[in-house]
């Protein structure tokens, strides 16, 4: 089947960048939000990162005027009736998301592809509550969306070599490297990653590195750009407890046990640089 038209839900943080990179690809999109004010600021955090693209010198004015004439906003769910594909892009809530499904498994042509950018929530599980399990996918972006390379695409238990193939080519046409992996907590990407971040908690709460030392082990030692620690204020620390939470659950397995020093932090309102603190300070 081919892909022409794209429906992205959610004009947050990942929603703007997925409809970005989907239109800078040629695809038709239509980006939708709950109310007008999130789908405008969506919209003009596109049009703010493509003037700066221009600035820059890395796109013509021409390209801009391209991008943006393949892009419109909506808060009707409706309007995404005729997409080849969804992309869900919306709050982490398992009940939201799969309201949302169920409607748009309605609303939707049989034929429409569902995929979620959930970074933790089962895609079997997702699948579930619509009736084409075989046509669902984790298409698991990464932030910002428009500068990293890795989609994670991640196939339910019931999803199609067909539907992977797909979404492996979309993602390739957007500019990115998919990398396909199977359903499981935190897929790939969070169950190693946030693990890692976890240990890194441990060792500052029991005294074995200070947060600066801890960091620069792990940026000299192992190349990382970023510590774990400043990551995790990137990420954000209520996040990181989230995601811990799903892995200790989903294995049911101690050695997934959350830092009680990241609990007590994010139970303080030290969220990490959202909140102007965390494992280091910031600024406003
Ligand atoms: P966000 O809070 O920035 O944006 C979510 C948007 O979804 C909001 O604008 C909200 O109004 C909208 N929304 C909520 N319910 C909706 C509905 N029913 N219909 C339409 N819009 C709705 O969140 P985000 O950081 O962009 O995260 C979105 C998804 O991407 C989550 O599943 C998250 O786990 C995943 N993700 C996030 C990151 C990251 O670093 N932020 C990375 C990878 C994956």
């Amino acid at each position: 089947m081919t892909i022409k038209k794209i429906g992205v839900i959610g004009a947050g943080q990942m929603g703007h960048g997925i409809a970005l990179v989907a239109a800078k690809a040629g695809y038709e999109v239509i980006l939708r939000d709950i109310d007008e004010e999130f789908v405008k600021k969506g919209l003009t955090k596109i049009e703010g990162f493509l003037d700066k693209s221009i600035e820059k010198g890395k796109m013509k004015p021409e390209e801009k005027n391209g991008i943006l004439s393949k892009l419109r906003g909506t808060t009707k769910l409706n309007e995404l009736k005729d997409m080849d594909l969804i992309i869900e892009a919306i709050f982490e809530n398992i009940k939201i998301k799969k309201e949302l499904f169920k409607d748009l498994d309605k609303i939707c042509k049989k034929d429409t592809f569902f995929a979620s950018n959930t970074s933790t929530i089962p895609i079997t599980d997702l699948a579930s509550v619509t009736n084409r399990p075989d046509k669902f996918i984790g298409m698991h972006f990464m932030n910002p969306v428009p500068l990293m390379k890795l989609v994670e695409v991640i196939k339910g238990l019931r999803t199609s070599n067909e539907t992977a193939n797909l979404i492996k080519e979309i993602s390739e046409k957007m500019g990115k490297i998919p990398v396909e992996v199977n359903d499981g907590p935190g897929f790939v990407s969070n169950r190693v990653l946030i693990p890692m971040i976890n240990e890194a908690v441990y060792c500052l709460m029991d005294g074995t590195g200070t947060a600066e030392n801890i960091d620069s082990v792990m940026k000299l030692g192992m190349n990382h750009p970023m510590g774990p620690l400043a990551l995790a204020d990137l990420i954000g620390l209520d996040v990181c407890l989230d995601i811990m939470n799903v892995l200790y659950e989903g294995f049911n397995d101690s050695k997934y046990r959350p830092c009680p020093l990241l609990k007590k932090m994010v139970q303080g309102g030290y969220l990490g640089r959202k909140a102007g603190k965390g494992f280091y300070s910031y600024s406003k």
